[in-house]
C-alpha cells in the first residue's frame, strides 16, 4: 500500500528542515516511530472498510487482521469491547487481546447533534436488532452501540447510511464528529448559525484521504451561542460565534484545548472568521496539525502541545503564511455567558415564536426503544428534529406552545425530565468497566444511583452543580473540568481491601470562570462510600459558601 506522506494532498507539504526529534512530517520525518504511525503508513485506515465489507463480515471476527482490529477499524467507529467479568485489577495487566471481546462497540457520529425523527428511529432499529437494545448519547453528540457483530457491520452501515448517518472517521486519528450548538439556527439570542460550515467541512473532508492520518484524534467545535455550549475551551479547533464591531458577526478562532495527559483550555489566536471562511480555516489548521503535529510518543501528539511550543502568535503566522496565504482579521474575544447550565435543558423561546424542549436521560444511557419512542413524541409534538447536546442530553426543536404540556408529559413518562433536578442534569459518566478495555471500575450504573441518592438526600438543593464520572484516568467524561471529578481507580477500604473507587478532582469548570478541578491530595472514596461524601461536600457547601461562590 502507498505510504500515507506521499499521498497528494491540496496542500503543500513542508520541506524537510532540521531535525527536532518529534515525528513531524513537515521537518522530513517520515519514518513512523511507534507501532500506530507504522499501521497507518502501512494502509491508510479508511481502507478497512473494504475488508470489513469482503472478508471479515463474511468470514468473522478471527479472520481479522490484528492491526486492523486494533487500529484501523477505529477509522469506520468500531472498537472492541472489554471482555466481560474481567475486573479492574486486571486492566493494565493484561495484553490487549486477553481484554478483547468479540463483540464492537460502534460510534455513529451525529454532526453538530443534528437528527431527524427517521434517523432516530433507524438508529434505534439498528440498536434493537445489532446491538441488544444499547444506544448511548456520548458528551459528543454522537450515539455509542455496544455488542456489535462484524458480520452485521455492512448492513449496519446501509442501514445508517440510507439516512444520511455514518460511522466514518467516528474514532482513530482523523476530524471526529464536529460538535455544534444544538439549538443552531433556533435559539432567540444566537449570534450566528454555524451549521452550513459544519456541513461544508464534512463535505469537503469528513473520509478524505487528505486528513484521514493525523497525529492524533482532531476535536472540532462550532457554536454561534452566546450560551458557550459545545465546550469549545477543550477542543483542538473550536469557532466561537462573536460580533465584530466592523464586521458584524462571525467566530473567534480558538486551538490547542484537551484533557487526558497534560490538560489544557485552547488559546485564542485573536482572529475573527467569516461563517464562508470557517472550512477553509479549519482546514489550514488540520493541515498544520498533519504537517507539523508530533508523531513519536501518543500521549504527546494533540494538537495542544504544538500549540503550547509554538504559542499563537507562531501558530497565526504559520497559518496564514503557509496554508491560507493571507492574512487573517483581528477579532474581539467571546463574551463572558450569563448563565451556568449550558445544556438547554427545559423549555425555551425559539425565534420563530416556537419552542425547543431539553431534557435529561440518565447519564446519556438510553436504549433503542426508547429512541423510538422519543422519535414517536418529536413527531407528533415538533416537526421532527432534535439534536443531541456535549452534556448527554436531548432536545426537541419547533414544538408548538399548544404542544408543549403534551410532549413534556410524554417525555417524563419515560423518565426523560424537562424538569430535572441538578444531580439528574449536572451528572456525566463514562462508558466504564462494563464496555471499556481501559477502564477499572464501573460509570454508568454508579452514577444513576448517585443521582438516586442525592435527590433522596438533598431534595432542597438546587445549585447548578456538575459532577462527572470516569471509569479510569482518562478523561472521556471529563472529570478535570466538573464541579466534582471522580477519577476512577482501586483504593483500599477500611478492612485494607482492593476496591473500585474514585480521585477526587474539585473546583473545575468551563464556560464562567473556566479553569482544571484540584486534585485533593489524598482524597479517595470507595465506591460504596460515595453517596456520602459527595452528600456531605454539598451540605458543607450549602452551609458555608459565600454569596456567589460556587
Ligand atoms: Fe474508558 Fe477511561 Fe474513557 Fe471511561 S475514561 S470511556 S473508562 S477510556
Amino acid at each position: 500500500m502507498a505510504a500515507t506522506p506521499e499521498r497528494a494532498s491540496a496542500t503543500p507539504r513542508r520541506k524537510a528542515g532540521r531535525h527536532r526529534g518529534e515525528g513531524q512530517w513537515a521537518a522530513g520525518h517520515f519514518t513512523p516511530l511507534n507501532g500506530n504511525e507504522q499501521t497507518k503508513k502501512d494502509d491508510d485506515g479508511l481502507n478497512v472498510r473494504t475488508r470489513i465489507e469482503t472478508i471479515y463480515a463474511h468470514r468473522g471476527f478471527d479472520s481479522i487482521d490484528g492491526a486492523d482490529l486494533r487500529g484501523r477499524m477505529r477509522w469506520w467507529g468500531l472498537y472492541t469491547q472489554r471482555k466481560p467479568g474481567i475486573d479492574g485489577g486486571k486492566t493494565a495487566i493484561l495484553e490487549p487481546e486477553e481484554l478483547d471481546d468479540e463483540y464492537f462497540m460502534m460510534r455513529v457520529r451525529v454532526d453538530g447533534g443534528r437528527l431527524t425523527t427517521e434517523q432516530l428511529r433507524v438508529v434505534g432499529e439498528v440498536s434493537e436488532e445489532f446491538a441488544r437494545g444499547t444506544a448511548d448519547i456520548t458528551d459528543r453528540q454522537n450515539i455509542q452501540y455496544h455488542w456489535i457483530q462484524v458480520e452485521d457491520v455492512p448492513e449496519i452501515w446501509r442501514r445508517l447510511e440510507a439516512v444520511g448517518l455514518s460511522t466514518t472517521e467516528a474514532c482513530g486519528d482523523t476530524p471526529r464528529v464536529i460538535i455544534g450548538s444544538p439549538v443552531a439556527g433556533i435559539a432567540e439570542d444566537e449570534i450566528i448559525d454555524g451549521t452550513s460550515a459544519i456541513d461544508e467541512i464534512h463535505r469537503r473532508y469528513i473520509g478524505s484521504k487528505e486528513f484521514s492520518n493525523l497525529p492524533r484524534k482532531f476535536k472540532t467545535a462550532v457554536s454561534g451561542s452566546p450560551v458557550l455550549d459545545v465546550v469549545h475551551e477543550i477542543n483542538d479547533i473550536a469557532f466561537v460565534g462573536v460580533r465584530h464591531p466592523e464586521h458584524g458577526p462571525g467566530f473567534d478562532l480558538w486551538v490547542g484545548g484537551g484533557l487526558s495527559t497534560n490538560p489544557k483550555i485552547g488559546v485564542r489566536l485573536g482572529a475573527w472568521v467569516p461563517l464562508e471562511e470557517v472550512p477553509d480555516v479549519w482546514a489550514g489548521v488540520a493541515s498544520i496539525f498533519r504537517d507539523y503535529g508530533y508523531r513519536r510518543l501518543r500521549t504527546r501528539a494533540r494538537l495542544k502541545f504544538l500549540v503550547a511550543d509554538w504559542g499563537p502568535a507562531k501558530f497565526r503566522q504559520v497559518l496564514e503564511d503557509e496554508y491560507l496565504r493571507r492574512p487573517l482579521i483581528d477579532g474581539p474575544a467571546p463574551e463572558q455567558p450569563v448563565q451556568r447550565w449550558r445544556d438547554h435543558v427545559g423549555v425555551h423561546r425559539q425565534q420563530d415564536g416556537r419552542y425547543y424542549v431539553g431534557f435529561a436521560p440518565r447519564v446519556g444511557r438510553v436504549d433503542g426503544t426508547t429512541l423510538t419512542k422519543i422519535a414517536n413524541l418529536a413527531e407528533a409534538h415538533g416537526s421532527g428534529r432534535l439534536t443531541t447536546t456535549v452534556e448527554q442530553k436531548m432536545i426537541v426543536l419547533d414544538v408548538t406552545e399548544d404542544q408543549v404540556e403534551s410532549l413534556v408529559a410524554g417525555l417524563e413518562a419515560l423518565d426523560l425530565q424537562v424538569k430535572p433536578s441538578p444531580f439528574r442534569r449536572g451528572t456525566m459518566a463514562c462508558t466504564g468497566i462494563e464496555f471499556c478495555k481501559l477502564a477499572i471500575v464501573e460509570t454508568k450504573g454508579r452514577g444513576s444511583s448517585l443521582i438516586d441518592e442525592l435527590e433522596r438526600r438533598l431534595p432542597e438543593f438546587d445549585e447548578p452543580i456538575t459532577i462527572n464520572l470516569n471509569g479510569c484516568p482518562n478523561a472521556c467524561a471529563r472529570i478535570q473540568v466538573a464541579d466534582i471529578g471522580l477519577k476512577g481507580q482501586l483504593v483500599m477500604d477500611d478492612n485494607g481491601r482492593q476496591v473500585e473507587g474514585y480521585q477526587v478532582h474539585l473546583g473545575g469548570a468551563l464556560g464562567l470562570e473556566p479553569g482544571f478541578g484540584r486534585k485533593v491530595r489524598g482524597l479517595k472514596v470507595t465506591a460504596a462510600e460515595l453517596p456520602d461524601y459527595v452528600e456531605r461536600l454539598l451540605s458543607r457547601f450549602q452551609e458555608e459558601r459565600e454569596d456567589g461562590e460556587r
